[in-house]
């Protein structure tokens, strides 16, 4: 059984959706998993969810053990290390580290780093990685407010984060196939580098890196390289998950570009939105609010600004505004279910993260993709359940918060 650890909700749910596209039967975990998740039968592949991002490192390091060791317990015998696909951290980590760690408990000398995702327009040359056809640091990831990245040589932002040495496998390599991989690896292992970037730029890339790597205990990636892995009895399409019910709502905590957009598509096209101020968190009042509008339609709350807002708000807020925005908008989440919510979608990760956790989510089934990276997910909770959305900031085309309710039985209340 293949075991996985994500860095953060969003992560998680992409990568549950890309190996269910790649036929596994998924079962994805909020925290350490317990022998439960096996009642499903029939698990190829468990995916943990962690909130480990843009957490101290040895916080992060020790969740990830934690996490390993559960894996292990039930029978993982795999690891995949699943990170942004921009690669996002601080020159503290958390990638590195977490890799290293996990190297170490695993008995590695050596494991890559794949973090394109082709279909979102990550590529990787040269162990540079582009969004599209920007480089990483000239996109909109370097005004980040949690972890902008201002350099897109990963070989050198992966190296600030390690201990041992980083190298590359170039695309030469890559398109030469498996066998040149495996070779261009025992290169590097004879000049005593434990890791590599790799260069990406077509799907069959992703095929031959798996393929090349098959024998290494730990993967890490992008959710991307899921695409290229072979499962042990591949299925076809997603498990279908109970029908839809209840109001529909949007929680928007990312300030990413593509965010900024959706908020702006979902307001012009005329639906309820409720802007929360970062300096005045108001939840009982944006509670009122959605309570007025939701049998109306769905409704989005969010703190969404554009770079200079985030700027100004951490100036006068200090680095701590992020968490308190994610802890008043799961307070809001909670409300909004309590209210009658029954399909939710959230966009941003460390929002995500905050949202599902408040709302006491200890297991996803994962459904149909609504964007690539996005698939809607059953959250099971102590209230019962509720359908929910998990987009990474940048994920998803403009209209996505009204295309992603049109996805699903379209029944509310
Ligand atoms: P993404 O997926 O786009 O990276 P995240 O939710 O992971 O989104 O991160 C966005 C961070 O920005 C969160 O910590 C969120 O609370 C914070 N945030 C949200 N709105 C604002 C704002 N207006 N000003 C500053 N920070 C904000």
């Amino acid at each position: 059984m293949l075991g996985c650890i994500a860095d953060d909700f969003t992560g998680a749910t992409d990568l549950a959706n890309n190996l269910t596209r790649a036929g596994f039967r998924v079962m994805l975990t909020i925290g350490a998993p317990t022998a439960d998740v096996l009642i499903e039968g029939d698990i190829d592949a468990v995916v943990v969810a962690l909130k480990s991002r843009t957490i101290p490192s040895a916080d992060a390091v020790m969740q990830s053990l934690t996490a390993l060791a559960a894996l292990q317990q039930i029978g993982v015998d795999r690891l995949y290390f699943k990170y942004c696909s921009t690669f996002d951290s601080t020159p503290r980590g958390n990638i590195g580290p977490v890799t290293e760690a996990l190297m170490h408990a695993l008995g590695c000398d050596f494991t890559v780093a794949v973090p394109a995702f082709l279909e979102t327009g990550r590529t990787v040359f040269n162990g540079h990685l582009f969004v599209g056809e920007t480089l990483l640091s000239e996109s909109g990831m370097r005004d980040h407010p949690l972890t902008p990245m201002t350099d897109a040589n990963l070989v050198r932002v992966l190296q600030a984060q390690c201990t041992r040495r980083v190298g590359l496998i170039s695309h030469r390599e890559v398109l030469a196939g498996p066998a040149a991989i495996r070779a261009r690896i025992a290169a590097l292992r004879a000049q005593d580098i434990g890791l590599a970037i790799v260069d990406v730029l077509r799907d069959a890339d992703l095929t031959a890196i798996a393929d090349a790597t098959i024998d290494l205990p730990l993967l890490t990636g992008g959710s991307g390289l899921a695409l290229g892995l072979r499962p042990p009895n591949a299925r076809i399409g997603a498990p279908t998950l109970p029908p839809a019910r209840g109001y529909r709502a949007v929680i928007a905590g990312s300030c990413s570009r593509a965010t900024q957009q959706q908020v702006q598509r979902f307001i012009d096209a005329g639906h309820a939105a409720f802007k929360l101020d970062p300096a005045r968190l108001d939840a009982a009042g944006a509670l009122a609010w959605a309570r007025a509008h939701l049998p109306g339609g769905p409704v989005l709350i969010y703190s969404t600004g554009d770079a200079a807002s985030v700027r100004a708000t951490q100036a006068a807020l200090g680095v701590g505004a992020g968490e308190h925005i994610e802890s008043v908008l799961a307070d809001i989440a909670v409300g909004l279910v309590a209210s009658g919510v029954g399909q939710l979608v959230v966009a941003g990760g460390e929002t995500s993260g905050a949202c599902v956790r408040a709302l006491g989510a200890d297991a996803l089934r994962i459904g149909a993709q609504i964007d690539p990276g996005v698939p809607w997910c059953f959250a099971h909770t102590p209230t019962g359940g509720l359908h929910i959305a998990l987009k990474s900031g940048n994920f998803g085309q403009a209209d996505f918060f009204t295309r992603a309710f049109d996805a699903i039985a379209p029944k509310i209340v």
